[in-house]
């Protein structure tokens, strides 16, 4: 069921239980801003969930609450994942859903990385 994006921040969605490590995930990045793991039902040979450490439910209080630091930290940890997997060249796609709208899933910002097949010019 998709989330309305204004809604306060939940402790108990499923990303905040992978970041308190009471749920598996098969993680290919972590560092002090942002932790990436593959997504539970992959769209794309490639397909990593990138999120950040801190409570914010969607880009949109994360673009406005988050401090310099963690925006920096979040967005380069984006970057690192894409390119550590080699996926510069080819090509790879970012996607954020906000809200229901977009039919975001979980409450807790989450950056989608597609990549490792021609992705068409549109997702939606
Ligand atoms: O952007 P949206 O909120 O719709 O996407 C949520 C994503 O989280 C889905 O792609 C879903 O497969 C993924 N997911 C996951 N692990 C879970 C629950 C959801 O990778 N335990």
């Amino acid at each position: 069921m998709a989330v309305d994006a204004t809604q306060p921040y939940d402790d108990q969605n499923i990303f905040a239980k992978i970041l308190r490590g009471e749920i598996p995930a098969r993680k290919v990045y972590e560092d002090d801003w942002a932790l990436a793991f593959h997504d539970i039902n992959p769209q794309a040979p490639t397909h990593v969930l990138v999120i950040p450490k801190g409570r914010y439910v969607s880009w949109d209080d994360f673009s406005s609450e988050a401090s310099e630091a963690e925006i920096a930290g979040f967005v380069r940890a984006v970057g690192h994942v894409a390119r550590e997997a080699g996926h510069v060249e080819p090509g790879y796609r970012l996607l954020a859903n906000v809200g229901s709208d977009a039919h975001q899933e979980v409450p807790h910002l989450h950056v989608h990385v597609f990549a490792g097949r021609p992705l068409g010019p549109m997702l939606a």
